[in-house]
């Protein structure tokens, strides 16, 4: 299984997909993508940052669709079909990430609506997270 971002999601059968954020050791802060070597708390001095698998659920914070296919070097499906993408807030530690939503258009999402981790291939092959609609 190829991933389109080393380092940035795992999946397994057993857990399924999970994002991979960091946190730092000395202060906790909690960040995604993940990171190496440096806090992103500008207060904070610490430089080690501990893998933290991040929760799979969170809430609709925005939505969208790309009715065009964005620049290269993305890959778009021949022909392009339009995905649905959403900005979704992580339960517990509140990082918002983007990813494409898988089986829904934006007439079934809402702000606020729970969606949990999936993933998906690209047009081109690699594995990438997605949100669907949770279970
Ligand atoms: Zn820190």
């Amino acid at each position: 299984m190829t991933y389109a971002i080393d380092g940035w999601f795992a999946h397994s059968p057993e857990d399924g997909a999970r994002l991979l954020g960091t946190r730092c050791t000395a202060c906790g802060t909690v960040c995604f993508p993940p990171r190496r070597g440096s806090c992103p708390n500008p207060r904070c001095p610490g430089t080690d940052m501990e893998v933290l698998p991040l929760p799979r659920r969170g809430r609709v914070w925005s939505y969208t669709n790309a009715c065009y296919p964005p620049p290269a070097p993305y890959v778009a499906a021949e022909p392009y079909e339009p995905v649905t993408l959403a900005a979704v807030e992580l339960d517990e530690v509140g990082l918002v990430v983007l990813g494409q939503v898988k089986g829904l258009t934006v007439d079934q999402l809402e702000v606020g609506m729970e969606l949990e981790l999936t993933s998906g291939p690209l047009a081109d092959g690699p594995l990438v997270w997605m949100w669907g609609r949770a279970s």
